[in-house]
């Protein structure tokens, strides 16, 4: 089995570090790869850094509107290389063949958005703003930055970020998760055939040495990260105390209500594909549903109905609705905590536990779990479970739901099913989330607009995506002018 490469400096290359871990495939298990890991992996990112700090000084010096033209050969090579990424998605993360392309449009959504760089980064002048004098802001890219992302979304995550970086002139290094690296090796591919310097796009491997060592170098401006909540908080407050820009999106537990006006076959159909999809490992999960008013008996039987006809099994295989989870540690803690709600009063409606796929007996399979009357106060209505697990609760009326919501340490989406204008007003209004759905599942902000955590789902300022990504891969430069034969002519 051959282990990665990196690419750094134009070409690939051997990692520093000889050690390495297996990549498997959760559904059979296969290795599909070693990829290098542990403390030498550091050293691979002092190289890329080097290059990429050359690679940012010509490159920043190339006119905007030419940086832009290699975002529209990428998004050319994205398109013809699609299935045989979307297969090496669900290889190496287990997603359904559809979730698989679906990422990989998001990926291209934030190529095409990027493409409005020459626009999106345009700076200010007020013109005589004292007499003779003109002022300017303009933008100027920050350097060398870096990203370090989860296994969730093997291609999309880094495209929040990649674009953004190197069309304002920057220079980038990635990280990808050593869970799924193989997505990036094939993306790798196509971002080498770009006619850009040596150096501008860098990939690095490995666990916790490389980020740090990404966290630590000085070259190193600005670093964007998506994962947990725990390596977030890390991640930003050590980036920031070694002086970086950070963003840092972390993990999520996102509340649905579902009023008594909501049309309950929609809401069962889209709240199911939210808890459900990815295998219940998105941010944007809906996890606790609450049901209010009476209602809830119909809202609770219909989502049934809805959830236990979904087919499990290998994602690349025909009518799959959900894939395996990402590792075996992953299945038996869901596991774990699905027993664990059980033990604190919660009733299983459906439990997914012991799930084999004839084929697949090795696979990290789940199928859908929904628990009812989960404990208010306990664990499973505060820990993102990040498998395919539904908590129904109830409650009287949508301010006590609200209020239920607004409890929650995360903040990362926020839903609601209703057919009231006034009760959505109110919800979008008051619900302490970054990311609002109203009647949607996955209130996942499309390319255009930021991917707005807030609370202990994001640490930083600027977030992913659009004109929050332009701002925090730039840094604004004042500029006062006065010019002396006016000021002669004038005075
Ligand atoms: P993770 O935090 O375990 O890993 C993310 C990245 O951090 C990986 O590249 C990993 O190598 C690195 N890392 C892990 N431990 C580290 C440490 N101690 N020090 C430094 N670096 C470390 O996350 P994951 O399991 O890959 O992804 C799932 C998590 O990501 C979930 O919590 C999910 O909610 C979150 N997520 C959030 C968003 C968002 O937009 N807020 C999007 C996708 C996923």
């Amino acid at each position: 089995m051959k282990t990665l490469k990196n690419y750094i400096n134009g070409a690939w290359v051997n990692s520093a570090s000889v050690n390495t871990i297996e990549v498997l495939n959760p559904a059979n298990q296969e290795v599909l790869a070693k990829v290098p890991y542990g403390k030498d992996t550091a050293k691979d990112v002092v190289v890329a850094t080097e290059t990429a700090f050359k690679a940012y000084k010509e490159w920043s010096k190339v006119p905007v509107m030419r940086r832009v033209q290699v975002l529209y050969k990428l998004k050319s090579l994205f398109e013809e290389n699609k299935a045989e990424i979307a297969k090496i998605i669900t290889n190496e993360s287990g997603k359904t063949k559809g979730e698989s392309f679906g990422e990989i449009q998001r990926a291209i959504e934030n190529i095409e958005v990027a493409c409005g760089t020459p626009m999106l980064m345009a700076g200010d002048v007020i013109e005589d703003i004292a007499t003779g004098i003109d002022e300017m802001m303009i933008r100027q890219p920050v350097g060398v930055t870096a990203c370090i992302t989860p296994f969730n979304f093997p291609s999309m995550i880094v495209f929040w970020f990649l674009p953004y970086a190197i069309a304002t002139g920057n220079s980038f290094i990635v990280k990808p998760s050593e869970k799924v690296p193989l997505t990036m090796m094939k993306i790798f591919e196509l971002l080498d055939q770009l006619d850009i310097p040596k150096g501008l796009i860098s990939l690095v491997h490995g666990g916790k040495e490389s980020v740090d060592a990404i966290l630590e170098h000085p070259t190193i401006k600005a670093v964007s990260f998506v994962g947990s909540t725990a390596v977030a908080r890390y991640i930003y407050s050590k980036g920031t105390a070694n002086g970086k820009r950070v963003q840092a999106q972390g993990g999520a537990k996102n509340p649905v209500i579902v009023l008594p006006d909501a049309d309950i076959e929609m809401s069962s159909n889209i709240i199911a594909d939210s808890v459900y999809g990815c295998a219940g490992q998105r941010c944007l999960a809906a996890s606790t549903i609450i049901t209010v008013g009476d209602e809830k008996r119909e809202i609770k039987d219909s989502i049934y109905e809805t959830v236990k006809s979904r087919t499990t099994g290998y994602g690349w295989d025909d009518n799959i609705s959900m894939g395996p989870v990402i590792t075996a540690e992953s299945k038996s803690r869901i596991a774990g905590l699905i027993q664990k709600g059980i033990d604190e009063g919660a009733t299983p409606l459906l439990d997914g536990r012991n799930t084999s796929v004839s084929g697949y007996e090795n696979g990290n399979f789940l199928s859908p779990t929904i628990l009812e009357n989960v404990a208010l106060d306990k664990d499973l209505i505060r820990t993102e479970i990040f498998g395919p697990v539904m908590s129904l609760i109830s409650m009287s009326n949508i301010e006590e739901a609200l209020q239920f919501v607004n409890s929650g340490n995360y903040g990362n989406m926020a839903c609601l099913f209703t057919s009231s204008g006034a009760s959505a007003r109110k919800f979008r209004n008051e619900a302490d989330a970054g990311n609002i759905g109203i009647n949607i599942g996955v209130a996942a902000p499309m390319a255009q607009f930021p991917f707005s955590g807030w609370k202990d789902s994001f640490f930083g300022d600027l977030h992913g995506q659009g004109k929050h990504a332009i701002e925090f891969f730039t840094q604004t430069k004042v500029v006062i002018e006065r010019w002396p034969n006016i000021w002669s002519r004038k005075f």
